[in-house]
């Protein structure tokens, strides 16, 4: 579990590409233990960052290890591991020989019990004699995580390790990478563009746009009270309508739902499109569009006041041209800060 001692602490960071403001003023911690997980979409200066914080960019402001500015110390010498979206493993070794590697770099001998071990926890026992070229997209990134943990890093820094690979693998990969980096006792910085992968991995999300981090905070907390409009967009929500909360229940609009969570008074509720689902009784609509998902259907409906939304059905109940839908919290954030 993560500790809460900071170990990582980032103050001010600032990259600038010629006019170009890469990265602004970013302030972050990780603490022991802890994975943090910087969300963002492409080109809002993710990768930047995690190469500053390595020591691979030069940057303006600080990077500490537990209080200690990392600034004259070099790459090599800052004991972090790193994996990227395509492992970059050494094809003309075989995968014990990859998983060495990162031993030898650190003078820690060949180690073939450390070898096994790392296999064993990537999932991936017995594979040292394989040829890393002959193996799955998937297979490699994990051959890639167990190089950089071998020499046990005090910091994992991962940028979109998984983004490569097919989307039912991904899934499958987040998890798996969710255990190992328990298991190890990982402390990691993880980048990544999407949601599922930053709520899978980490402990807590920081959400990057344009340069600035703009909200810190675990998954939950993320999820359901993102900062500003902006956010809760890029978080999903394409729809973000006025509300009045009173003793749990939330009146807008759409109708009434119970958001435990929320605050007395004025608020504004950010939609997903799982926030509307078909029901025996509420807001009536006509269906513009449906789209078939892997286990939903996508729904786009007009309503009554000519308000277009976003609403997901059953793949076995989808509607017809009419439908009646109501709202469902679960699909529901608060817009804003609290
Ligand atoms: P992300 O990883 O979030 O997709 P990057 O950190 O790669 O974003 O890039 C952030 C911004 O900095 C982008 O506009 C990108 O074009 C620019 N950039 C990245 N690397 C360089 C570089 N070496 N020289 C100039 N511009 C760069
Ligand atoms: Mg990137």
């Amino acid at each position: 579990m993560a500790g809460s001692t900071t170990r990582l602490s980032v103050h001010g960071l600032t990259v600038r590409y010629g006019e170009l403001t890469a990265v602004s003023k970013v302030d972050l911690s990780v603490a022991d233990g802890e994975v943090l997980a910087l969300l963002g979409p492409s080109g809002c200066g993710k990768s930047t960052l995690l190469r500053a914080v390595a020591g691979l960019e030069p940057a303006a402001g600080r990077v500490c290890w537990d209080g200690g500015d990392l600034a004259g110390v070099p790459v090599h010498k800052r004991e972090f591991g790193l994996v990227f979206q395509d492992g970059q493993l050494f094809p003309h070794r075989d995968v014990a020989g990859n998983v060495a590697f990162g031993l030898r770099m650190r003078h820690l001998g060949r180690s073939p019990e450390r070898v096994a071990e790392l296999l064993e926890l990537v999932g991936l026992a017995g594979y040292e004699t394989r040829k890393v070229t002959e193996l799955s997209g998937g297979e490699q990134q994990r051959v890639a995580l167990a190089r950089a943990l071998a020499p046990r890093p005090r910091l994992l820094l991962l940028d979109e390790p998984l983004s490569a690979l097919d989307r039912a693998l991904r899934e499958q990969l987040a998890m798996d990478l969710a255990r190992v980096l328990r298991l190890a006792g990982s402390t990691a910085l993880v980048v990544t563009h999407d949601h599922d992968e930053a709520f899978t991995l980490a402990d807590r999300v920081a959400v990057m746009r344009a340069g600035r981090i703009y909200q810190v905070g675990p998954p939950t907390e993320v999820w359901r009270r993102p900062v500003d409009d902006e956010t809760a967009r890029f978080l999903g929500c394409g729809l973000i309508i006025p509300a009045t909360v009173h003793e749990g229940r939330a009146s807008c609009e759409l109708g009434e739902v119970a958001l435990p969570w929320a605050p007395d008074g004025a608020a504004r509720l950010g939609l997903r499109p799982t926030a509307l689902r078909p029901a025996t009784s509420g807001i009536e609509g006509k269906v513009l569009q449906r789209v078939h998902r892997r286990d939903h259907v996508r729904l786009q409906v007009r309503l009554e006041s000519g308000l277009v939304v976003d609403a997901v059905a059953g793949v076995l109940d989808t509607p017809d041209d009419e439908v009646t839908l109501a709202l469902d919290r679960d699909g529901i954030a608060l817009v804003g800060r609290p």
